[in-house]
């Protein structure tokens, strides 16, 4: 069967002209091919073009500019709101371009437009190397690096995109560009936070640092103890040192053999110190935090990738979810953050998390339009649920979340964090000003706004 927008000579010329795999309805894989990480998103694209090369996805590109289709980009899957996904369209799957190759002389290492921070993170851990990934080793390292890039090593290292070095892009009309920072410098500032808007990234090159050791306190509390934990965490992370990390995050007792069994499925806070170090400095850092009564305790010094993926979500379950960027967090803000757990859908896998900015976050990469850097602790609720008839009470709770802790924002948002939430939000991403810039760049390289299932950032001339 052939898609109905389709002519079937069309396709079976894209067929003969990809090195990699092309999927239409009805063909074996295609369901495979469409499934993404929030099984909330059910969405049929007409074509789904498996590139596995530069010249692949501009032949793919130009396919669908040809014949009329949509065109969304695919990378590790992970954007809540479905944004790699369309009905009736065109998919450029970058699935297949997953390389990731490190230059231990340079400390740089150069990835595939559709490597996840998994093959990132593998490929940099033997040399000893590491750069700020995403908390969980299955996202996409070019939806989450050109959208900015939060993770647990982001108060050493920066952002991700703070250590783009390059950047290979295809653009709207099928050509290649190069971009860094002494070529198409423009574009490049862009690409630090616009996400997919410009093009298809095919390869990004990104700065290691070495990081000899990593280590982390987990420890859980009964909800009771919630608020001394998060105003604890709070104090702690104000004086840490850059290496420190975390969050204080509100979750679902886990079924793991370090929770005592009658408090699986139930509401925990959970206090999470990350440490660019030795096990003793993350132990330093924690102790505060270890001295208040907990029902669950680890504590481990492992290689960075491995603990990259100790908190890989689920896949196949629905979810929904948001952020508020604080300028403030004092004990209201905190009384309240704990009063907002005690709502999340339950038992599941949702977490109601709070971040902290901070570090060489705050102190580095001003230049670029990401301004939410500036903000202390980010608000991170995210609802996370298996059965459908649970999707209103989710997204109510995230709602709720974001509405309760409105008093300590500024308007902040790191995009990334939040689904489909309106123009407003997307402006209120990179800042009024830096919006005119990027919608400046966007009129350069893609003035029909071809990539628009993205943060969308409309073309305008200055
Ligand atoms: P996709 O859904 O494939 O793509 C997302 C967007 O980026 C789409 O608009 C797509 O078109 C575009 N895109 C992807 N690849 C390319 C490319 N090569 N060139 C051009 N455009 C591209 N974010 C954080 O900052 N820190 C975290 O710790 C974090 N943890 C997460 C954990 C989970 C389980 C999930 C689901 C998301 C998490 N995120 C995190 C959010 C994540 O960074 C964003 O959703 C990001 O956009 C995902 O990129 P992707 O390539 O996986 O997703």
């Amino acid at each position: 069967m052939t898609a109905p927008s389709v002519k079937a000579p069309a396709l079976a010329g894209l067929r003969e002209d990809l090195t990699g795999e092309v999927h239409v309805p009805g063909d074996p894989g295609y369901d495979e091919a469409r499934a993404i990480f929030n099984s909330m998103i059910d969405r049929r694209p007409a074509v789904i073009a498996g590139c596995a090369s530069e010249e692949d996805v501009a032949r793919a590109i130009r396919f669908g500019r040809e014949n009329d289709l949509e065109i969304a980009v695919r990378g590790g899957g992970h954007s809540v709101a479905g944004m790699s996904l369309n009905d009736s369209g065109l998919v450029v799957d970058l699935r297949r371009m997953r390389s990731a190759d490190v230059d231990t002389e340079v400390r740089a290492i150069r990835v595939g437009g559709g490597a996840t921070m998994s093959d990132l993170d593998r490929a940099a851990q033997p040399h000893g190397l590491a750069t700020t990934g995403g908390r969980v080793s299955t996202t996409g390292v070019g939806g989450f690096t050109l959208g900015g890039g939060s993770g647990w090593l982001e108060r050493r290292f920066g952002l991700a995109c703070d250590n783009l070095v390059s950047v290979d892009l295809v653009t709207a009309d099928g050509e290649s560009v190069h971009a860094s920072g002494d070529e198409n410098p423009e574009l490049f500032w862009a690409l630090h936070g616009g996400g997919g808007n410009f093009g298809v990234a095919t390869a990004m090159t990104l700065r290691l640092h070495p990081l000899p050791s990593f280590s982390f306190v987990l420890l859980m509390f009964t909800p009771e103890a919630g608020f001394e934990v998060v105003t604890t965490y709070r104090e702690l992370m104000e004086s840490a040192p850059d290496e420190a990390g975390g969050g204080a995050i509100y979750l679902t007792g886990p079924p793991e053999d370090f929770v005592p069994p009658d408090l699986v499925g139930t509401l925990l806070c959970a206090a999470l110190v990350t440490y660019a170090g030795t096990e003793a400095q993350a132990r330093a850092v924690a102790a505060p935090l270890l001295d208040i009564p907990h029902v669950a305790e680890v504590v481990a010094e492992l290689p960075y990738a491995d603990f990259q993926c100790m908190l890989d979500d689920p896949p196949g379950m629905r979810n929904y979810w948001s952020a508020e960027y604080l300028e403030l967090f004092p004990d209201e803000a905190a009384e309240q953050f704990c009063d907002l757990a005690t709502s999340m859908p339950m038992p599941s896998p949702s977490q109601h998390a709070l971040l902290p900015m901070g570090g060489a976050v705050a102190r580095s990469g001003g230049q670029y339009p990401v301004p939410w850097r500036q903000s202390p602790w980010a608000v991170h609720p995210f609802g996370v649920w298996e059965d459908p008839a649970d999707d209103e009470r989710g997204r109510q709770w995230v709602r709720d979340v974001r509405k309760g802790v409105q008093p300590w924002t500024a308007g902040h948002v790191y995009l990334n964090f939040i689904g489909q939430e309106g123009r407003e939000r997307v402006v209120a991403g990179f800042g009024a000003g830096n919006y005119r810039r990027l919608a400046a760049v966007k009129a350069e390289y893609d003035p029909d706004n071809v990539f628009h299932l993205n943060h969308n950032i409309e073309p305008t001339s200055e």
